[in-house]
């Protein structure tokens, strides 16, 4: 159990998943940069948030719900919490992110939202199967089943990231095909400062000794 002091945004593990570097850039050096694709991810998120509360038949939908756990030491907020009636008494949570592009390969976003599904079953009590992600350039909610192994890669990225975070280090770039669509690729110069070479190499190259 982490003390209250001690929880990390629940984005980090995104980044982390996505690139520790890009999580160290963004956690402990507070680097962060507005370009045209964030802008638009952004203003998405905050359109949604101030949606509030909407009630639909037997669902209830909030909106920029506060998320917290103490046993993976995050804090957060999600986008859209659907509350499902399944009886007079119960509503079942089903979390749904929304972000603005599309699918992708890895599972940065889906751990993202397993997070979120996990701070709400610890703070309402309850086992939550399935959330979704919407995405905005395809028009098209993903479903997301919050099994064992999404878990797992979950409470993994959550213990990386605090690590990385209470190291104060930030990774080395490592140049791969994800830089392309990094947000931090500027500031990062993935290809430049892997290439970096030491004063000692520096010299043996210009002078021919070693
Ligand atoms: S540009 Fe590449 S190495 Fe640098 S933070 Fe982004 S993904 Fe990581």
């Amino acid at each position: 159990m982490y003390d209250t002091d001690d929880l990390i945004q629940l984005s980090a593990l995104q980044h982390m998943a996505f690139c520790p570097r890009q999580c160290a850039l963004i956690h402990v050096e507070q680097t962060w940069t507005e370009s045209g694709l964030t802008a638009e991810g952004r203003i998405m998120h905050e359109r949604v948030h101030e949606e509030d509360r909407v009630s639909r038949g037997n669902v209830r939908i909030e909106s920029g719900v506060p998320l917290r756990s103490l046993r993976l030491g995050l804090i957060g907020k999600a986008d859209v919490v659907e509350f499902h009636r399944t009886s007079d008494e119960d509503w079942q949570p089903f979390p749904v992110e929304y972000k603005r592009g599309k699918p992708k390969m890895d599972h940065c976003d889906k751990v993202q939202l397993c997070a979120q599904a996990m701070c709400l079953e610890e703070m309402l009590n309850a086992h939550i199967p399935a959330g979704a992600i919407f995405y905005g350039q395809t028009r098209h909610r993903l479903d997301v089943v919050f099994d064992e192994a999404l878990r797992r890669e979950t409470e993994a990225a959550a213990k990386q990231a605090h690590a990385l975070i209470e190291s104060g280090c930030t990774p080395k770039p490592v140049y791969a095909k994800r830089c392309e669509r990094c947000s931090l690729k500027v500031e990062c110069l993935p290809k430049t400062m892997q290439k970096k070479r030491s004063v000692k190499t520096y010299l043996t190259r210009v002078t021919g000794e070693p």
